[in-house]
């Protein structure tokens, strides 16, 4: 039962990590690529320059945001691995020192002198460096600079293909130029809604509010790049 509970614990922690990366990778992809299509159209530059200007753009975004959280994360990791290095030796060399530790730790926390002496023992004696680890250092799960690369990577070429491909077909099938833009900013903001819908829900947060923060940021991204686009025009 016990290992159990432990193994939940684990992967809803994995999810929260998991979690940021893709919001963080498909919020930028829908803003960065939508706001750079809008200038362009805008602007009215050829069928051609938006192709290539749009793969490019998601592609070249898609590997900077998955090689900025590969760098971010590992040193964030490297940080934390020489921390528990730190951690493991002082257990070694003055074991009763960090048994104190944890007793100041739990009382801090609000419990009884006796319980937290009793809680510190226990755990030590179970595993020492794993308590030191989650109630001194306040690691909760291992940092995956891997996994927060591809993920954030993929969900950024996902993110800006959406708005891409609205922008691609609208301008390829209709002669006036303002049913792209139009049908551009409605699919960016229909996407944002629902990046803003569910990270609410997975993350149990108000959705409200997250959908006022991504909706306010994309909206003023999209009217200062078409501002750029006229001008540019
Ligand atoms: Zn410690």
């Amino acid at each position: 039962m016990a290992q159990n509970n432990r193994h939940l614990e684990t992967s809803y922690l994995d999810k929260r990590a998991w979690l940021r990366a893709l919001v963080l990778g498909a919020d930028d992809g829908v803003i960065s690529i939508a706001a750079l299509l809008m200038s362009l159209l805008f602007a009215q530059v050829s069928p051609a320059t938006l192709w290539i200007s749009g793969i490019s753009a998601i592609l070249a975004g898609g590997l900077s945001i998955g090689i900025g959280e590969y760098v971010s994360v590992s040193a964030q990791k490297d940080t934390e691995q020489a921390a528990i290095e730190i951690e493991r030796v002082r257990l070694e060399q003055d074991p009763q020192n960090e048994l104190n530790e944890l007793v100041l730790i739990y009382i801090d926390k609000g419990l009884s002198r006796d319980l937290a002496v009793q809680v510190a023992k226990e755990l030590s004696q179970k595993d020492g460096l794993a308590a030191h680890i989650s109630d001194d250092l306040k690691i909760v799960e291992e940092a995956q600079p891997f996994q927060a690369a591809y993920v954030s990577c993929v969900a950024f070429i996902v993110g800006g293909g959406l708005p891409f491909l609205v922008a691609i077909f609208t301008n390829t099938l209709f002669e006036h130029k303002t049913i792209p833009i139009i049908s551009t900013g409605i699919a960016t903001i229909a996407s944002l809604a629902f990046l803003g819908y569910s990270t609410a829900k997975m993350s149990h947060a108000p959705i409200t509010k997250s959908l006022r923060r991504l909706l306010v940021g994309g909206i003023a991204a999209l009217i200062i790049t078409s501002l750029l686009g006229m001008v540019l025009a």
